[in-house]
This record gives C-alpha cells, sequence and structure tokens, in this order.
C-alpha cells in the first residue's frame, strides 16, 4: 500500500485511514529509517517514550505542543520535548569521541 507519490505525509489523512496497529507500525519503519547518525540510541528512544506515555500534553499518538507523532519526535537525537521551561527530555549527548571528530 502507498500512502504518497511524494514523500510527504499527511498526518491527519493517516490517522483518517490507518488503523491505530498500522500506525504503529508505520511509525516503527520511519524511525528504523532514520540514518543512524540523526537518529536516538534505544534507550533514549525508551526513555523518551515513557515520558510521553505519562505526559498530559499527549494526544494518542501525538504531542499536542509540537503537533509531532511523539515517536517521531522521540527518535531524532536532536530534538527535545517542546514544553518551553521544564521539557521532560532534552537532546542526546552524543556518544562520539571529540578527539575523533573532523567537522
Ligand atoms: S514531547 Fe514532551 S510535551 Fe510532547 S507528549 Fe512528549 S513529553 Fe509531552
Amino acid at each position: 500500500m502507498s500512502y504518497s507519490s511524494t514523500g510527504i505525509l499527511c498526518r491527519k489523512c493517516l490517522d483518517t485511514e490507518l488503523p491505530e496497529g498500522e500506525l504503529i507500525r508505520y511509525l516503527d519503519q520511519y524511525v528504523l529509517s532514520l540514518p543512524e547518525d540523526i537518529r536516538s540510541s534505544d534507550e533514549t528512544y525508551r526513555r523518551r517514550l515513557s515520558a510521553c506515555s505519562e505526559c498530559e500534553h499527549r494526544m494518542q499518538a501525538t504531542c499536542s505542543l509540537c503537533g509531532c507523532y511523539c515517536q517521531a519526535r522521540a527518535a531524532k537525537r536532536k530534538l527535545r520535548c517542546p514544553i518551553p521551561k521544564s521539557p521532560r527530555w532534552t537532546e542526546e549527548e552524543s556518544n562520539s569521541n571529540p578527539e575523533c571528530d573532523t567537522k
């Protein structure tokens, strides 16, 4: 099944068209498709989703503050929870050795 010919997916349409289990599977695939250098570690990802699961701003699979799917946001190491003054989770520190970093 194809949801987009452009690679741009409409969250509202996906919510309408996909049963919840399909949506979760789609998001799992999306997370796994992220390049490793931008993807959160498994531990960080689980910790972030645990925080989202207990958050009053979560509306089913979506964060009501930023509009992102919680899974998609939590999977990106450089993103943080959008609560302005006291985010429930923050950017993941890089594990790279600075002496080996040539950038
Ligand atoms: S990203 Fe932050 S504000 Fe949004 S649902 Fe998760 S913990 Fe809550």
